[in-house]
């Protein structure tokens, strides 16, 4: 085995002559594959074993010791020999296959080996026949909630759909299924009369909500996930009651409702596996988007009459003061506190547990369909 120095020095010589001696030969040996590989094996080696055979007999020929000139002929016979027979064949395929094959050549041999994954997609970028197969392989759909809400200076203003629609994505990644486009409506919170936030009441999004899980039912689809990345009670009991009421009219079909906390596991020293755009929101952007994630905006200082409402409440020390470096943050500091470790390792939490929770329903599901 050549060490990587030698092996760039070595290769130097194959592409300025084992190259040219391959393009010949590949025209006459083509119609059988097999011939053409060793064939262009030793053209290749003969390049190779000629370019380092030259450079040796130059250092040999200081010396002149006429036996050692002989012994590097030999070399370089053998060394043919064997590249034709297969021996090093890893490295000369690898070097081959980026020579520049014509295509049809290319497409004839078998395709890499690659892990089996279900069908999955977003919903609003796929062909009828592609639905179609999501349905027969994987007939899950996802669907991603949030809202519009101020989530501090350093997150995007509609971050709990993003987040939402991203976990969705990663779980659909290995149950396959389809994630619909993101409902950026939800209701309930805090930060209602913030600048940058809507909250809409739940009587204006339930009837919107409940025809998507109708229309998905009948569709065909057999499990149906409504994960919310947007948690104050209301919405999350909006959710849990729009599930169990879709359950009552579909029951061949499995609705899963929840807010993310309800598959996370609280740190160490916290009560709650969740927050509003501090410690665990915050991680969950590192690890999902950084580019979502500006901490140095956390900052001080803002003009209230610029950034807020006349109705937004400005009257506690950091949550409702826009002046103060968090300013819409509920939770820890995320300055001091969040860290895309954390953020990977809660992903990572949401993604299995929930991926677990849908192929257990999809299970269910296939076992009510299955005729007794
Ligand atoms: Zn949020």
């Amino acid at each position: 085995m050549h060490s990587d120095g030698c092996w760039r020095w070595c290769t130097g010589g194959l592409m300025r002559r084992g190259g040219q001696g391959r393009s010949h030969v590949s025209n006459w040996v083509r119609p059988n594959r097999a011939l053409q590989g060793k064939v262009e094996r030793i053209c290749w080696a003969w390049g190779l074993a000629n370019s380092n055979a030259q450079l040796t007999m130059r250092l040999m020929k200081l010396m002149k010791p006429p036996t050692l000139g002989w012994l590097v002929r030999l070399g370089t016979v053998l060394g043919v020999c064997g590249a034709g027979l297969g021996w090093g064949q890893p490295e000369v395929k690898s070097i081959a296959s980026s020579a520049g094959e014509p295509a049809a050549i290319k497409a004839a041999q078998p395709p890499r080996a690659k892990a089996p994954s279900r069908p999955h997609g977003r919903m609003e970028e796929m062909s009828p026949d592609e639905l179609e197969e999501v349905l027969r392989d994987a007939p899950v759909a996802y669907v991603p909630l949030g809202t519009f809400e101020h989530h501090g200076w350093h997150l995007p203003v509609c971050f709990d759909g993003i987040k939402a629609h991203a976990l969705c994505e990663r779980v659909a990644q290995r149950t396959g299924g389809v994630v619909l486009p993101t409902f950026f409506y939800g209701t309930g919170g805090g930060h209602i009369g913030y600048k940058w936030t809507l909250i809409v009441p739940e009587a204006h999004i339930v009837p919107l909500i409940e025809a998507t899980l109708d229309h998905l039912a009948r569709q065909g689809f057999k499990v149906v996930v409504l994960l919310t990345g947007h948690y104050p009670l209301e919405q999350v009991n909006m959710v849990h009651r729009l599930a169990q009421a879709a359950q009552q009219r579909h029951p061949q079909v499995r609705f899963l409702g929840l807010a993310e906390p309800e598959v996370t596991t609280p740190q160490p020293g916290d009560r709650y596996g969740g927050d509003h755009a501090a410690k665990y929101e915050t991680s969950i952007a590192l690890a999902l988007k950084p580019d979502w994630v500006h901490l140095e905006r956390l900052t001080g200082g803002r003009d209230a009459a610029q950034v807020t409402l006349p109705t937004t409440p400005r009257t506690e020390a950091s949550t409702h003061d826009p002046t103060h470096p968090l300013y819409a943050i509920h939770g820890q500091d995320p300055r001091k506190t969040a860290s895309k470790a954390l953020g990977e390792k809660l992903v990572e939490e949401i993604v299995s547990r929930l991926a677990q929770q849908v192929e257990s329903a999809l299970r269910q599901a296939r076992a009510l369909a299955t005729p007794r």
